[in-house]
């Protein structure tokens, strides 16, 4: 077993760290201001090969995942609402295109966006169906040479800023199952009507919802065979669960380095806050829950790249990276005491968006769903004894 980082990793981590330096914290108070992440991001980004695809030999290949938990995890710790809005758009539009698309749509939608030239969103969730993805209703009705849309997509990550949409819709409503019944296409945004989602989490992420009103997507818009389309969903969700928690581990990390700085100067009774022993213990205890959500991250990030099973790792991975995230961001802004609630200190986004992560990609009752369901598997198959 080896822990370390590769010498690779190392230079990608170093390289994005620089450009985190120069291109990403002088803009973020605009940026967070406006509540955009500019277009131009995604291409210098994908200039640099980090959003998650490598050009070899003429073939775009998919980064090793351990490389884009780097990615999303130094992102996150200066801004988790930039690390969604590329996540969105590389591991789920991307992913669903480079997996499942055909020669032709990975010409016409993948390329462009792996350059960073377009970029995609992911469009599952609706006003009635979140955690159960199958029950959507979003209706695609043959008609001659596509299908026509109707229905409604909501909470959906760059869906104003993207040029191109992977949408789940109904296209066996007969069908006995309701996995049997959806399919997957790939969408221009061009005449969609679409409206922004004011929110307070994920700052500076792009939100929104989108009406689709006989709108019309051509038979080449398929993505896989008909009515197959919720395996490839969840074959999706299953693979951006790592990124997202690498993305909850980076949000845990930035505001835990922020509030250590702050307890290793701010003196009360005193001595330092760091010097109070209760207050080290804390610091010594989410230290610790962070580098266990790592290494599991990391297993799953590993067995995905060695062509292993691991719909357990990666459920397992998010759910505890987003608890711990959850309470370690919440703890660290309380380190700051009231000068945490100031909008202008940067620890009060990142409870916030310590919540978001654990509502993306399934929720965390949903990723005790998965595992449970992973954990009857193997009992099934192997009695109490199995192997983990
Ligand atoms: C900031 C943000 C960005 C998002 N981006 C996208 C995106 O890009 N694309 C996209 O398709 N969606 C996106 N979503 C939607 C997200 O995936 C859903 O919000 C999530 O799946 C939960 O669905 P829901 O909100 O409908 O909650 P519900 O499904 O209504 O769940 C409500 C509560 O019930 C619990 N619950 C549900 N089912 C069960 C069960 N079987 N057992 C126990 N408890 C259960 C849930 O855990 C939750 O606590 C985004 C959401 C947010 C907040």
């Amino acid at each position: 077993m080896d822990f370390a980082w590769t010498e690779e990793q190392r230079e990608l981590r170093s390289s994005l760290l620089n450009f985190i330096e120069a291109e990403i914290k002088p803009n973020l108070t605009g940026w967070y201001r406006d509540e955009v992440i500019p277009r131009e991001l995604f291409a210098k980004m994908a200039e640099r090969q980090l959003l998650g695809y490598r050009e070899v030999n003429g073939r775009w290949i998919e980064a090793p995942t351990l490389d884009q938990i780097i990615v999303a995890e130094a992102l996150a710790e200066v801004s988790p609402g930039i690390a969604v809005g590329l996540l969105a758009h590389a591991g789920l539009g991307l992913y669903a295109l480079h997996r499942f698309g055909s020669g032709e749509q990975k010409e016409k939608y993948f390329l462009p966006g792996v350059k960073g030239q377009q970029i995609s969103a992911f469009a599952n969730t609706e006003p009635t169906a979140g955690s159960d993805v199958a029950n959507i209703r979003l209706m695609a009705r043959p008609v001659s040479g596509g299908y026509l849309l109707n229905g409604t997509k909501m909470f959906i990550t760059n869906g104003t800023l993207a040029d191109f949409l992977i949408v789940s819709a109904v296209t066996d409503p007969q069908a006995g199952r309701k996995h049997e019944a959806i399919s997957l296409f790939v969408v221009e945004s061009e005449g969609l009507k679409r409206r922004k989602i004011r929110k307070r989490v994920w700052t500076p992420s792009d939100l929104a919802t989108l009406f689709f009103e006989d709108f019309f997507v051509p038979q080449d818009g398929l993505i896989g065979e008909l009515n197959q389309g919720f395996r490839l969903i969840m074959r999706t969700f299953t693979s951006s669960r790592i990124g997202l928690a690498a993305l909850a581990i980076g949000t845990a990390l930035g505001a835990y380095r922020l509030a250590l700085a702050r307890a290793n100067s701010r003196e009360a009774f005193g001595k330092k806050l760091l010097d109070h022993e209760a207050k080290a213990f804390e610091f010594a205890s989410a230290l610790s829950r962070i580098e266990a959500a790592r290494l599991l991250t990391r297993k799953a990030a590993w067995l995905k790249d060695t062509g292993q099973d691991y719909t357990l790792a990666a459920s397992m991975a998010k759910f505890y990276a987003c608890e711990e995230a959850k309470a370690i961001a919440f703890f660290a802004a309380e380190v700051f005491g009231a000068s945490g609630i100031i909008e202008d200190n940067p620890i009060y986004k990142f409870p916030l968006d310590a919540w978001a992560s654990a509502l993306g990609e399934g929720t965390g009752d949903i990723q005790k769903l998965v595992i449970s369901r992973e954990l009857r598997k193997r009992l099934e198959a192997a009695g109490s004894q199995f192997e983990i």
